[in-house]
């Protein structure tokens, strides 16, 4: 008989004594003894363990090395907890497995030596210390940024890795700080104030947008969302911050964009008024631009028709000159507008090609030809025959014409209006020289804007949108045109055209 066994009744009371399972094993590992926690905790009747080698309430993969590890122990002879530093495992009758807590308790009676194995089913307290750790691993993996500070002292508690990685301090720096480290646009008064809701418990969670500013010194829009938490006697903050550089980038793009379409569209609007304004402008031109030349027109057609005989074929011709030229003056009239139409809605297409300029100039020579007035007359270039341009022509005929138009306009019978045109480095000069009535020296600097007119031109008929048109066009086509004009003694008209125009 087991040595043991002698002893029975007084561990039988002990042991049912104690919620702890007992299991009693000899030098070879055979269970001697169970009380009754042990059994139930592994789902055997007594009997059935009883004589069995230890191994039975050992999962299979622990076994090995398990009876090395308990004979060592029995012979060093010390009490021991098992599992320190490592899960230890237990099976039951029905094959499952069960996290388990061990302690070692080495004994002798009758000089036999046994060890009483006391063992604790930790399943429940294994799966909630799971939970917990779940619950830490999410806190701390948490892509957003999470601060835990002192309700008291501010000072940082515990900071998750997000926290870290975007701020640039490690754990340890940050307890010594507070958020007032890392929060730029508050002092304490201020934060205290802000978190006081939380603290009196008048608010739950509070939100707020500010920055904060990393190791680094460069700083990033956050939003705070702040709650309070107690363990034991302790009142805490916990911070969940959102950087939300991405999201203000986004937003000021969105601005951005917004603003850029308004502008647009505000320019639109604008044209579209300009557009409209200009139609109304027309309209009121054609009212009285109009009519002085279509009452001469239709004084001299009248006339012309009263010449019947042969021999007044000379007085016919002069009425029909003068026909000629105030057609020729509204068609340009009609000519300008339609540019500035064209130019305003974005529509103008150049159309360019390589021409010999004296085939512009003689065209526009021959209509000037009949705005002339008493012995007016035009001394223009001879020796052009070999220039070429590669330009638009029908542009550098609206330039010509625009401006001789002007200079015989602007000045008196018995003057001359010269032409030249020459090569000057890599352009092609014009200048536009008359005898006539100048530029008021004040009025000079509005000469190119649309609709102006100056003050001794009134008594002429005019648009004043000529010498506008004609400078909008050579700018887009890498032009200049210039000006120097003197009240009372004549005007020259400078125009650069490059020569080589892609
Ligand atoms: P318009 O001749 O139809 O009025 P322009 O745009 O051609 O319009 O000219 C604008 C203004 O510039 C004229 O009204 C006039 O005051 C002045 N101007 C242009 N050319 C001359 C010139 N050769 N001599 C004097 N004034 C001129």
């Amino acid at each position: 008989m087991d040595a043991f066994k002698k002893g029975s009744n007084i561990f039988k009371i002990l042991s049912e004594a104690v919620s702890e399972g007992i299991i009693i094993v000899n030098t070879s590992h055979i269970i001697v003894e169970t009380n009754d926690s042990a059994n139930q905790i592994f789902g055997y009747e007594k009997e059935e363990l009883i004589g069995e080698h230890l191994d039975i309430l050992i999962p299979n993969q622990y076994r090995h090395g398990h009876d090395k590890h308990v004979a060592g122990f029995m012979e060093k002879g010390q009490k021991r907890q098992m599992g320190r530093g490592r899960d230890l495992y237990g099976s039951r009758k029905d094959g499952s497995e069960f996290p388990v807590e061990a302690g070692l308790n080495p004994f002798s009676v009758y000089e036999n030596n046994y060890v009483m194995a006391l063992v604790i089913d930790i399943s429940v307290r294994k799966k909630a210390e799971q939970e917990l750790q779940h619950w830490a691993n999410i806190f701390n993996e948490s892509l957003n940024e999470i601060f835990i500070f002192d309700s008291k002292t501010l000072q940082f508690l515990n900071v998750n890795k997000g926290a870290l990685k975007n701020i640039g301090y490690s754990l340890e720096e940050l307890k010594t700080m507070t958020p007032l480290d890392i929060k730029p646009d508050f002092d304490r008064t201020q934060f205290i104030e802000k978190i006081k809701p939380l603290l009196n418990d008048s608010l739950d969670k509070l939100k707020f947008y500010t920055i904060h500013k990393r190791k680094d010194g460069t700083i990033y829009p956050v939003e705070v969302h702040l709650q309070k938490s107690s363990l034991r006697e302790n009142d805490m903050l916990v911070a969940i911050i959102l950087d939300i550089t991405e999201q203000e980038k986004y937003t000021q793009k969105l601005e951005e964009t917004v603003d850029q379409r308004t502008h647009q569209l505000q320019k639109a609007l604008t044209k579209e008024k300009e557009l409209g304004e200009l139609k109304t402008k027309f309209l009121s031109l054609v009212a009285h631009e109009f009519k002085t030349p279509l009452s001469g027109i239709m004084t001299s057609a009248t006339l012309a028709g009263k010449y019947t005989r042969e021999e007044q074929q000379s007085k016919r011709e002069k009425h029909l000159k003068t026909i000629r030229g105030k057609v020729k003056y509204l068609n340009n009239i009609i000519n300008d507008f339609l540019s500035i139409e064209r130019l305003e809605s974005g529509k103008f297409n150049y159309t360019f090609s390589k021409f010999p300029i004296s085939k512009v100039v003689n065209e526009v020579i021959y209509d000037a030809n009949m705005l002339l007035k008493e012995n007016q007359h035009i001394e223009y270039p001879d020796h052009i025959d070999s220039i070429y341009l590669n330009f638009d022509e029908k542009i550098l005929e609206l330039i010509l014409t625009n401006l001789i138009n002007n200079a015989i306009k602007y000045s008196s019978e018995d003057s001359t209006v010269y032409i030249v045109a020459e090569e000057i480095d890599d352009k092609l000069a014009f200048s536009i020289r008359d005898e006539g009535i100048g530029i008021p020296e004040a009025e000079q600097k509005h000469i190119f804007n649309r609709y102006f007119r100056a003050e001794n031109a009134l008594l002429n008929q005019g648009t004043g949108i000529g010498l506008n048109i004609v400078k909008t066009h050579l700018e887009n086509l890498g032009g200049t045109i210039t000006f120097t004009s003197t009240e009372g003694e004549g005007s020259v008209f400078n125009v650069k055209i490059p020569l080589k125009t892609s």
